[in-house]
């Protein structure tokens, strides 16, 4: 819980200065048609700045100033030293403006500040520090060849990296882009989301501050269909790292094809199983991260556990003891500290959810939560936590991603008919499952298509662990040091030796 109340959140916020136009060289710019977009708080409904909405034309103006800074060198071929300490410097702004950051977060997207707080900037700064202290662990090679020649291997910037991000951990995920891409010495340009640009744009400030050059970290706030479609078919961006849904993601590798053969780096959505075993003995720390893995952030979050398979013995006991976690997310005002849940992001968001939500109790799903879905607070959009029995995978609430705070929730019989029904998904990004059996939590975690398994326990996550899915939630890997090989070439180089 953060050290304010809310009424001192809520002064601070009135204290806020908000910028909201694009970085582009080395400072703040308004989009090159003065064209804006409204950013709107989503606790409130009310405005709370203007967007710089990009266009194609801000676009080709800030490749071509990160392709002038590549050339000039002035971070592309800076000792790795001097990186780190500018990476480091970064991460220290970070820390000292943690409190704006989170608020900006909050205020932007909904999420409630103390989670923010607690959560996303330390992940933020973590990992500004991590990939600092990566750069000068890097080494080249010599590899063996015949006795006349000499072969090394040296890595290279991949040269211009457009990052492309979404609204439910905008800081964080930007980071998570930006840092393994400056510390191997490329220009980044970031889209954030047009629901939380806010955080992205300070951010580009800070990094003036603590020493990034003019024109290799860019902030273009926009729209996906023209911002981001433009960086998408840039023929001058070398690389486009995107996390967001998956139907962007394919776009993104259309554009590619299109355009330059760009590589491509995806993380999109997913629809993770959480299986819990009859002979689990921890059947109370279960609900809690059941309940944890869907409902925090509003159930934003592309890992969520939203389906849920629980064996048939323990079904009925287990359904209580979720249900009583479940009201514990029950959504309040962002900026109170004592909130566990705040808004959905957007109206867009709340419908796509409260549609879903027909479409599943249409399909047979039975409500068993007892508070109705829309929780009237004000003029946000805010939904309680919401649990949906289902009868089995055919109800489109197991099989497409709502990115809100439902969970789906089926029953099973045996071992082998639920890791069928786990791997019955388009996605492949987590999963988990709860046994106190050893060797079933080996058996079954290896057939489970995920980038990600969690065995009695559900979104743990560090900096040094990778994060990324298979099937339609993406490829490549976000975080750990692997994250580094997404945003570097390789050469080979041959040296004569014999004269
Ligand atoms: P989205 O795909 O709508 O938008 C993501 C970004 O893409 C935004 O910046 C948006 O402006 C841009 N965009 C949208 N349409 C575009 C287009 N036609 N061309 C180019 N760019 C375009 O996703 P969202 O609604 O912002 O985010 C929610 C999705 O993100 C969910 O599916 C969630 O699972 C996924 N997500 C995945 C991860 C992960 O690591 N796998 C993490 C967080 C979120």
């Amino acid at each position: 819980m953060s050290q304010y109340s809310l009424e001192q959140w809520q002064q601070k916020a009135a204290n806020l200065i908000i910028e909201g136009r694009a970085w582009i060289d080395e400072g703040y710019c308004r989009a090159e048609n003065d064209s804006t977009l409204p950013s709107i708080n989503p606790a409130t409904g009310l405005p709370l700045a203007d967007i710089a909405d990009c266009s194609e034309a801000d676009v080709d103006r800030a490749v071509s100033l990160a392709r002038a800074a590549l050339d000039r060198g002035d971070w592309s071929r800076r000792a790795p030293s001097d990186r780190r300490l500018v990476l480091e410097r970064l991460a220290d702004l970070v820390a000292k403006h943690a409190e704006e950051l989170a608020l900006l977060e909050s205020l932007d997207m909904g999420k409630p500040v103390g989670d923010a707080l607690a959560f996303d900037l330390p992940q933020t700064e973590h990992c500004l520090r991590f990939y600092a202290g990566a750069i000068e662990t890097q080494t080249d090679e010599v590899l063996p060849t015949g006795d006349q020649v000499l072969a090394t291997v040296t890595r290279e910037p991949v040269g211009i990296v457009a990052a492309v991000v979404p609204w439910n951990f905008p800081l964080m995920i930007s980071c998570w882009k930006l840092a393994p891409a400056l510390a191997t010495g490329n220009s980044v340009i970031i889209k954030p989301a047009e629901q939380s640009s806010l955080s992205a744009i300070r951010l580009a400030a800070l990094a003036a501050e603590a020493g990034i050059p003019a024109g290799v970290f860019q902030v273009l706030p926009g729209q996906g269909k023209i911002t981001g479609q433009a960086l998408g078919l840039h023929m001058d961006v070398d690389c486009l790292t995107f996390t967001g849904s998956t139907l962007t993601g394919k776009r993104f590798m259309a554009y590619a094809a299109q355009s330059n053969l760009k590589r491509v780096w995806l993380e999109c959505g997913g629809k993770s199983p959480q299986i819990v075993f009859a002979d689990s003995q921890q059947l109370e720390r279960a609900a809690a991260a059941a309940a944890a893995a869907i409902f925090v952030n509003q159930g934003e979050v592309c890992i969520a556990a939203s389906r849920l398979y629980v064996e048939d013995a323990i079904y009925d006991d287990f359904v209580q003891l979720l249900l009583r976690e479940a009201r514990q997310y029950c959504p309040g005002n962002p900026l109170d500290p004592a909130s566990r849940a705040g808004a959905m992001v957007d109206q867009l968001q709340f419908d796509r959810v409260v549609g879903g939500v027909t479409e599943a109790l249409a399909a047979g799903a039975r409500t068993l939560t007892d508070t109705p879905l829309i929780a009237a607070q004000n003029n946000g959009w805010f939904l309680n936590p919401t649990v949906l029995e289902c009868d089995s995978n055919a109800n489109p609430l197991m099989r497409e991603e709502l990115f809100g705070p439902v969970l789906g929730l089926c029953r099973f019989h045996s071992e082998e008919e639920v890791i069928a029904l786990a791997n019955d998904s388009a996605y492949g990004l987590g999963a988990g499952l709860w046994t106190d059996n050893l060797g079933r939590a080996h058996r079954v975690s290896r057939r489970l298509q995920a980038g990600m398994v969690w065995i009695n326990s559900y979104a743990d996550g560090a900096i040094t662990v990778p994060f990324g899915g298979r099937k339609q939630s993406g490829f490549g890997r976000d975080k750990s040091i692997h994250a580094l090989d997404k945003y570097t070439d390789l050469k080979s180089t041959w040296i004569d030796l014999s004269h």
